[in-house]
């Protein structure tokens, strides 16, 4: 009955979203974890509530032309798909990397849906961006782009309508630049964008929230083991927003954090990553985490970004984008003693990682749940835009906790209440899931 849903879920997906194979694994693994709720729940299947949920509401596609500095035009592709408002405004970040393509714009905006669910802010799930790659542009460059990008994009985004935020490749900078396209073109100063600077309407913590949040929720984890930070040595990947305050949190509360690394290859420090280094070469120079060794000499870098995961850990936080992690990394992690995995990124590991750690009792929080603390930060962003007031970092810090506490407790009372105890993975999307199909039946068949 239960697989019976899942494959013909999937079948109409496949047939409707051609070549999309990221956004199918999404999909997949959120239909495995609630097939067994809409069984319970007659009126989810009746009222086609998963169907309905897997088809974004709009799917906007748009050309981006501009000028690079040598006077050349160059073409650019632009997404957005706004996929769900059952619980608010749609919300989820833009994403530049040459990798982008619809299917990752979906399998993104679903993840969204979901994990905006279980921040307990009233935000629906949206996610865009564009195949641009900011990387080796320069900042005038940038701009122009994030121009062209905004005078399409503008029309269909509002403070009550869709607010998107950064991710890969969209930091202030680039929210800087989109911001102001769209304060001319629309003669407004709103709360269009979160991650905006904060002598303009941005929210202390913000920049740290993800990494942050990703850190304070696997406190948690480890609580619920008997232990905590201290004396953790932690393998974080990637070496960007997430990545970097995720280390600095982690070091904070007495980690030691060995690894960071970016799509060339991974850097080791056995003393400890020293973060004013790495921000110096991403946030400052904007360089390559290959440079790290040039100042810590002791430190050695290694070309080849799949074995991170072979570095002995305590704590895997994977850090910088979807499937980054699989089942070889999984069992070698599982082999090496590590007790608790936190997803950073969005999706990093495979299907058969997830299924590994779980049966080996690694506390594995996914990224929905794990990640959530950037876009619940954003959510108090747009609260403090609304109040035209700026709350101290003690507040924003304050309340972030109380978040994600929040999130971990929804996500192991929903394991809990259908039959799987300590799997996170199942208990963050039925909590996301349930609270979404809720709020899509009381506002009909829309
Ligand atoms: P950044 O652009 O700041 O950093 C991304 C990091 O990941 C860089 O080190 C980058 O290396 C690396 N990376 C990107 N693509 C690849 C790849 N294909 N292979 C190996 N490494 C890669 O992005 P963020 O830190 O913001 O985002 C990281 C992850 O966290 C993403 O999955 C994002 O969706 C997720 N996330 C981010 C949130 C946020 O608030 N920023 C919120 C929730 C989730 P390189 O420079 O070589 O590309």
């Amino acid at each position: 009955m239960t697989h019976a849903f899942v494959e013909q879920i999937m079948g109409t997906v496949e047939v409707r979203n051609p070549g999309e194979p990221e956004f199918h694994q999404a999909v997949r693994e959120v239909a495995e974890s609630v097939a067994g709720v809409i069984d319970q729940r007659p009126e989810l299947a009746r009222l086609r509530v998963f169907e309905r949920l897997v088809e974004p509401e709009r799917q906007i596609l748009f050309r981006v032309p501009w000028t690079d500095d040598a006077g050349q035009v160059q073409v650019n592709r632009g997404f957005r798909v706004e996929f769900n408002s059952a619980l608010g405004p749609y919300k989820g970040g833009l994403r530049f990397h040459p990798s982008v393509y619809l299917g990752i714009v979906k399998f993104l905006g679903f993840e969204q849906i979901f994990k905006n669910a279980l921040t307990t802010t009233p935000i629906g799930g949206s996610k865009g961006g564009s195949d641009f790659d900011p990387k080796g542009k320069s900042n005038m460059e940038v701009m122009r782009f994030c121009q062209s990008f905004m005078s399409e994009l503008f029309r269909h985004i509002g403070p009550d309508t869709d607010v998107p935020a950064g991710d890969i490749g969209v930091g202030t900078r680039e929210i800087g630049y989109l911001f102001g396209q769209y304060k001319k073109l629309s003669n407004t100063f709103t709360g269009v964008l979160t991650g905006k600077g904060l002598d303009w309407g941005g929210s202390h913590i913000r920049t740290e929230a993800t990494g942050y949040g990703l850190v304070y929720i696997v406190t948690r984890a480890l609580a619920d083991r008997g232990t905590d930070w201290a004396g953790k040595r932690v393998v974080i990947s990637g070496s960007g927003n997430v990545a970097i305050y995720a280390t600095q949190k982690a070091q904070q509360l007495g980690a030691m954090v060995v690894t960071l690394s970016d799509s060339d290859g991974y850097i080791v420090d056995e003393d400890g990553i020293d973060l004013d280094t790495v921000r110096q070469i991403k946030e400052v120079r904007r360089g390559r985490i290959r440079e790290y060794v040039d100042a810590r000499p002791g430190a050695t870098y290694i070309e080849d970004g799949d074995s991170i995961w072979s570095v002995p850990c305590d704590v895997a936080l994977p850090s910088a984008t979807q499937n980054e992690l699989d089942d070889v990394a999984a069992r070698t992690l599982i082999a090496n003693g590590c007790i608790a995995v936190g997803e950073g990124a969005n999706m990093p590991s495979t299907p058969d990682a997830v299924d590994l750690f779980i049966d080996a009792c690694v506390s594995f929080i996914p990224g929905k749940a794990a990640n959530a603390g950037g876009v619940a930060t954003s959510a108090l962003e747009m609260s403090q835009n609304s109040l035209r007031f700026q709350w101290t970092f003690d507040d924003v810090d304050r309340r972030l906790q109380g978040i994600m506490n929040a999130v971990y407790d929804q996500c192991t009372a929903a394991a809990d209440a259908y039959g799987a105890p300590g799997d996170l993975a199942a208990g963050a999307n039925i909590a996301g899931f349930l609270k979404v199909a809720n709020a899509m039946i009381d506002q009909g068949v829309v």
